[in-house]
């Protein structure tokens, strides 16, 4: 395993900030995995599931068993890991631009395509090393000036030429899900790693709006390339990227970690960035649904929040999800489900304020347009 440091240029005078990447196996040999955690840096469960990934990864790579490449960073995200606020840790958005740090990244399709339109072919291969190679020399030409844009880019630069990318995050209180974009959804890869993952929701969507995520911004090149330039100089799905939330925020014991790195190992075989025949996939726990088909449940007013429902419970248009008390009136205000589908995610605050996100229910048909994502 070979250790890169990579500096980040410093945000005040003083102090300098890194991120660490690990490198395990070779570069060539078979696919690329970039596995990453904590962009959002108060979202831990990655860094545990990394802790016993590691050891697997030492001791394949020892017994000469790797037969591609895996890239971990196992602290996306020093700068958030550093928020701290009178004992609240910060870690979704910058402190100094407010910016999240999981949005705002590269169009790379809109960057690329007047460079590598006269240059593709009739031929995949062909295409894809031409992209790669644009995209490569598009990221070193790059000169960032914020800290933010400087971990943006490294992580750009670790991840661009990976055939998969997961980005390990998780979500408030919620099982298992994992985000796609839409034209990946039903690959094999895609299909494979919600398997290993036991992912009781998949949700995909064709750019989820205006300000793109890490894995949007890498998977989004080659579909969105593929539709600019045509039949004729066919573009393949290059990058499956996804966005996983390891459950809850608090999920981070000992056994789910163990559980979710056996799983990784066992989509490594699969991918055959491990030596040996892979088991055989575990059967779906779910069908992916559009992103677009996700009802978010809104607090109607102030209040405590009383929970009748734990995420992972399929839910009927009509159930009431949730009660909120106003303590001052007495009002009790019973939030419903207005579709069919999976109660996956709820708020780990018990608080609610107007309008606030309380909960989603992953449903099969899409009702939803524009911005699909919490900012
Ligand atoms: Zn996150």
């Amino acid at each position: 395993m070979r250790t890169v440091r990579h500096p980040l240029s410093p945000s005040t005078s003083g102090t300098q900030r890194e991120l660490l990447s690990l490198h395990y196996g070779s570069a060539g040999a078979g696919p690329k995995v970039y596995i990453q955690t904590a962009l959002h840096a108060d979202e831990l469960p990655g860094m545990m599931v990394l802790h016993h990934l590691r050891h697997q990864l030492d001791t394949l790579e020892a017994a000469g068993e790797l037969r591609g490449e895996v890239v971990l960073v196992p602290v996306a995200n020093p700068i958030g890991l550093n928020q701290h606020l009178m004992y609240a840790h910060l870690g979704r958005f910058e402190l100094n631009t407010g910016e999240n740090f999981n949005r705002h990244y590269p169009d790379f399709a809109t960057e690329l395509l007047d460079t590598v339109r006269g240059r593709l072919s009739g031929d995949e291969d062909h295409n894809r090393r031409v992209i790669r190679q644009a995209l490569d020399q598009w990221l070193m030409a790059q000169r960032p000036t914020t800290e933010l844009a400087c971990l943006r880019l490294h992580l750009l630069r670790l991840a661009h030429d990976a055939d998969v990318v997961l980005d390990l995050h998780c979500d408030f209180e919620a099982v298992m899900h994992l985000y796609v974009e839409e034209p990946y959804a039903h690959t094999p890869r895609a299909d494979a790693l919600a398997r290993c993952l036991g992912a009781e929701a998949v949700l995909y969507a064709k750019g989820s709006g205006a300000a793109l995520c890490f894995d949007e911004s890498l998977s989004g090149l080659w579909w969105r390339l593929a539709e600019r330039v045509g039949a004729d100089t066919p573009v393949p799905l290059a990058c499956l990227s996804s966005t996983i939330e390891l459950r809850g925020q608090t999920d981070v014991g000992g056994a789910w970690a163990r559980q979710d790195a056996e799983h990784l190992m066992q989509y490594l075989t699969h991918l055959g960035v491990v030596a040996g025949q892979a088991e055989p996939l575990p059967g779906a726990r779910c069908a992916p649904t559009p992103l677009a088909g996700v009802q978010t449940l809104r607090a109607p007013h102030a209040g405590v929040i009383d929970y009748h429902l734990t995420p992972g419970t399929p839910v009927k248009s009509g159930d009431a999800i949730a009660t909120v008390v106003e303590p001052m009136s007495n009002q009790a205000t019973a939030v419903r489900a207005d579709i069919d589908g999976l109660f996956f995610q709820r708020q780990i605050q018990r608080w609610a304020t107007p309008d606030m996100d309380l909960g989603k229910i992953a449903g099969a048909t899409a009702f939803k347009t524009g911005e699909l994502l919490t900012p």
